[in-house]
């Protein structure tokens, strides 16, 4: 008898540690609601998990096994279960943030004291940190010549979901409610989780928007991206099978443009595994600047401008609508998330860490490499960060990727009958124009070019320029 300890898998699609655990023996899967985790959760993404547990809880039953629930720390849980199931090891896929490295290292050490053996398999990425360097071995700082080398490098095919013998015949626990766990139901709207709907996800976009993604993926309105970042952020799919769906495309691409399309999207992907190198290689970077020369940087304490922000009340509609898209999904365009953060650091002068803060209560996809190295590059601060002279004015960027304000009315009620052109011209508006235009949407918060001057100023101040 093997464990395969879910974590970030919650899948038995295409899940290489969950093969590699049945290839010993049957296996008794178990997912632990580990305390130091839960501290972490919000409601959005815990409202996620359980769905992607009662999805994969399903998976198990219909092979004739069960979803072992547990609470506790992992490293006491683990040992005990062992114990009870007569395991000989405990399998599971690797995670690496610095929390989840430290996690596990007390588990081996448990498991190890126990007499247990136990297994970490590579999984959610396709490369594993360290396996892309530059010649001299180090860990690459900027992404142009890691997508490069990522891209080039082979990729593993998907694994067959294991046969139904490969599992044991235990019966599983009830799952908690939110409630249970301490967490007040989410504002946002969640979309359902599982492997069926990931695929469904996979298959409609590989259909279509894959062959826009290029031209398109960068206006908000369109929706011509993938929504697969909380499927991807759970392992509810596996990346080799998205990476495989890419590959059928490729082939049957028309045309150089829609082929360059598809290669934009793994492009993305590739992105993803460069923040989770970064992330492995700095774990300090969940709280510090990447470019620490950059920490003398004398943010503003603004409470009443973050609130704003936060309500989606600025008076710049592209960032309203952004804010009001996270409260109301839990989830934000691409596009708009660089928006947003730019806005928060280079307008209002706050600390990119309240943003993140933020973002990681409100987003279902919140993975913390990922959605560090967004605000660091918004901020100026990360890897290969946007410069901090380059700074996006909100007004021309909404004219630029919403240029008929379908997005801001979607999300702005209160905008629903101005034009296009009062919408991207709001801050710019006489006072009576905007009453007139939209009586309850508010003014602007701040003067953008007076904020871009003090923006450049507070880097070059910290800079010693
Ligand atoms: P698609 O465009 O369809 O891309 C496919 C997949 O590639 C995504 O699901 C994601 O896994 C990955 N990906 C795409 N863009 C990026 C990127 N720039 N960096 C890293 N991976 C990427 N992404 C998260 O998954 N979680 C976060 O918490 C997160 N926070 C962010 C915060 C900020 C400030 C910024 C600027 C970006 C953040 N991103 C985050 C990256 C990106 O915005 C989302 O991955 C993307 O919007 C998810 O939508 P999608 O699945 O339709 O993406």
């Amino acid at each position: 008898m093997q464990l395969h300890w879910h974590r970030r898998d919650l899948r038995t699609a295409d899940n290489r540690a969950l093969s590699r655990a049945t290839t010993d023996g049957p296996v008794v899967p178990v997912f632990v609601f580990d305390p130091a985790v839960l501290e972490h959760g919000s409601p959005p993404r815990v409202e996620f998990l359980l769905d992607a547990l009662s999805s994969l809880r399903e998976r198990y039953r219909d092979r004739g096994s069960d979803l072992l629930v547990r609470h506790g720390e992992p490293e006491v849980v683990l040992p005990e279960l062992a114990e009870t199931y007569e395991a000989e090891a405990v399998f599971w896929a690797k995670d690496y943030s610095g929390l989840a490295q430290e996690r596990d290292a007390a588990v081996r050490r448990s498991l190890d004291e126990a007499g247990f053996s136990c297994e970490a398999v590579r999984d959610g990425i396709l490369h594993e940190p360290g396996a892309i360097t530059t010649a001299d071995g180090d860990p690459y700082s900027v992404f142009t010549y890691f997508g490069r080398k990522w891209l080039d490098r082979e990729k593993g095919a998907p694994y067959d979901v294991p046969d139904a013998g490969a599992f044991a015949d235990v019966e599983g626990d009830a799952l908690p409610t939110l409630d249970d766990l301490g967490f007040d139901d989410p504002e946002a709207d969640i979309s359902p989780a599982g492997t069926a709907p990931a695929r469904e996800r996979l298959r409609a976009f590989c259909e279509s928007d894959i062959y826009r993604y290029e031209e398109r993926r960068d206006y908000p309105a369109d929706e011509a991206t993938s929504r697969l970042s909380p499927h991807l952020k759970w392992g509810t799919i596996g990346v080799r099978e998205v990476y495989d769906a890419t590959t059928d495309a490729l082939a049957e691409a028309e045309t150089e443009a829609e082929r360059d399309s598809v290669k934009e999207f793994r492009s993305q992907l590739a992105w993803r595994e460069f923040y989770t190198h970064v992330l492995y290689f700095h774990p300090d970077v969940v709280r510090s600047n990447y470019k620490s020369y950059e920490n003398d940087i004398a943010w503003r304490d603004d409470p009443d401008a973050l609130r704003a922000w936060k309500d989606g009340e600025t008076g710049y509609p592209i960032v309203d609508a952004g804010m009001r898209q996270l409260r109301a999904e839990g989830w934000m365009h691409n596009r708009v998330r660089m928006l947003v953060a730019a806005f928060l650091t280079k307008d209002l002068l706050i600390d990119w860490r309240e943003g993140y803060d933020w973002f990681r209560e409100k987003l279902v996809d919140h993975d913390t490499a990922n959605d560090n190295g967004g605000w660091q590059w918004a901020a100026s601060t990360g890897t290969d960060a946007q410069p901090y002279f380059r700074i996006f004015n909100p007004m021309t960027q909404g004219e630029r990727y919403d240029p008929d304000g379908e997005y801001v009315r979607e999300y702005v009620p209160e905008l629903a009958n101005a034009t296009a052109e009062q919408i991207h011209d709001w801050p710019d508006l006489t006072l009576t124009e905007r009453h007139r235009t939209a009586p309850g949407y508010p003014e602007p918060i701040v003067d953008h070019g007076e904020r871009r001057e003090a923006a450049v100023a507070m880097f070059e101040a910290a800079r010693g320029e």
